[in-house]
């Protein structure tokens, strides 16, 4: 599984994405046990690398922003970026335009790493990018982001197992199944069923990743990285987090 893998981060390593060694300056020799050198307040656990996440979600539920408000920061910052990245954290996203993920985090430039394809579909892209930014950039916490009234789940709730016109069957392909382990009750209104697919899409994408990732299968196995689905309600701005997914779950499916 190596081998099929390591051809990708060749080119991933030539690529202009990787603009030097391990993603950020070094700084002092703190006698850490990582060995990426990180800024000092980026988190450097699984659990508080989600705490960060919570606490930003939370600043912007309750229009507190802060870090993302800090535009004097904005030249000083991208010039150190320049040098380097080192996101703590992996958004795995909707495209949908009212998820703006650094605002509903309130994390500025530099600490999220995000794939956004509408319906938060892992493929292989999605998937190479996930083992880029935990693999080489140090990422501890992927979040897999569903939203309240997804219209990529809906489309594909609405065809009812008909093929999509044109290239949106691929959000058929992407939720395989999806519809068919959760079948609508009789006793739910449409968007009660909408929010369980979206819940269970997002799970589903997680589990994806991990199935599919021998990279984060093994990062999750030993506890470095952990992958978190989730959920966030357009309205109150709140992202509801669910259970980090474990390698015991991931190896029968
Ligand atoms: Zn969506």
């Amino acid at each position: 599984m190596r081998k099929t893998t390591f051809p990708a981060l060749i080119l991933l390593l030539a690529s202009p994405l990787c603009g030097q060694e391990h993603g950020a300056p070094k700084a002092e020799p703190k006698g850490k046990a990582t060995s990426s050198a990180a800024p000092s307040d980026n988190p450097d656990s699984p659990s508080a690398a989600l705490a960060e996440l919570q606490s930003g979600n939370s600043r912007f539920v309750n229009s507190k922003r802060s870090r993302t408000l800090e535009t004097a920061k904005d030249a000083g910052r991208r010039g150190e970026l320049a040098k380097g990245q080192s996101p703590f954290a992996v958004i795995v996203t909707c495209s949908d335009s009212r998820v703006p993920d650094n605002l509903v985090f309130d994390q500025e430039m530099g600490r999220l790493f995000t794939i956004r394809v509408a319906g938060e579909l892992l493929e292989p892209g999605g998937i190479a990018s996930v083992d880029y930014a935990v693999e080489h950039l140090g990422s501890k916490v992927v979040i897999v982001l569903g939203h309240a009234s997804c219209g990529a789940v809906k489309a594909v709730r609405d065809a009812k197992g008909k093929p999509l016109p044109g290239n949106l069957w691929a959000f058929q392909a992407g939720m395989a199944g999806l519809l068919e382990t959760n079948p609508a009750d009789p006793n739910e209104d449409g968007a009660a069923y909408l929010a369980r697919l979206v819940e269970q899409n997002a799970k589903r994408q997680a589990q994806i990743l991990v199935d599919r990732s021998a990279e984060v299968r093994h990062l999750v196995g030993s506890d470095k990285v952990w992958v978190v689905p989730a959920v966030y309600d357009l309205a109150s701005g709140k992202v509801s987090f669910f259970k980090p997914l474990s390698v015991a779950e991931a190896s029968h499916h």
